[in-house]
């Protein structure tokens, strides 16, 4: 069971999933609730049977899983239907990613939460905050390569997300993402170890 919780976020195209595979290759557990969440929408997920009785079987893709661009516009021609799928997603996200933080017989774990800053009640469940952080000009040029989406959508998706001042706000610890890969991959073993010594000093204060 881990005993230490450290709550990963960044805007999109900051570097999130890169930086959480790098502390993966350092030996950390990772709990993405990103990848839970469309655990729970594919064919027989947890979340399956609650969206067909919300928003019938017009959302569901031929093979049963959530049909995401069929949510999307439902999503987009009323706003309540948003709040509506978060009302069943996000508790369900939380269940599980408590339970697999439990489960997880790494010495510590990273959970990668988006909006960590934005949603608040992960924030008590993380014993430490890592930020990935760097310009929006690159999570801008990123984000345009990785998805093929204009700059003006990228913008608009990040209008929605708290600002950058804000996610460093909440920081214990900031990954500077702004040049190479070998530049994050230095950071990242630098607070591992710290990491790895803080758990120490939390099973130490606890016996
Ligand atoms: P997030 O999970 O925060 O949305 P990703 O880790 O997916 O961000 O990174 C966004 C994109 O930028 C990906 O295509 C990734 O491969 C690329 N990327 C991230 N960091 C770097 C870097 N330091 N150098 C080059 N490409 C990067």
């Amino acid at each position: 069971m881990s005993q230490y919780v450290v709550g990963l976020t960044g805007g999109i195209g900051s570097g999130k999933s890169t930086v959480a595979d790098l502390f993966v290759a350092q030996g950390a557990g990772l709990v993405d609730t990103d990848a839970i969440a469309r655990e729970l929408t594919l064919a027989g997920g947890a979340a399956m049977p609650a969206l067909t009785a919300e928003f019938g079987p017009e959302v569901l893709a031929a093979d049963g899983a959530l049909d995401r661009v069929a949510m999307r516009q439902l999503a987009f021609a009323d706003p309540s239907a948003r709040s509506r799928l978060e009302g069943i997603l996000h508790p369900l996200i939380r269940q599980v990613s408590a339970e697999r933080c439990k489960s997880a017989t790494e010495p510590y774990v990273i959970l990668a939460v988006p909006l960590l800053v934005e949603s608040g009640n992960y924030r008590q469940r993380c014993d430490r905050i890592v930020v990935v952080d760097c310009p929006e000009s690159l999570q801008i040029e990123r984000v345009m390569a990785r998805n093929g989406l204009s700059a003006e959508e990228v913008k608009a998706i990040m209008a929605a997300q708290a600002t950058r001042q804000q996610r460093l706000a909440a920081a214990d610890d900031v990954v500077v993402n702004d040049g190479d890969r070998e530049k994050i991959v230095g950071q990242v073993k630098i607070r591992h170890a710290n990491y790895l010594a803080l758990l120490a000093e939390k099973l130490k204060a606890s016996c």
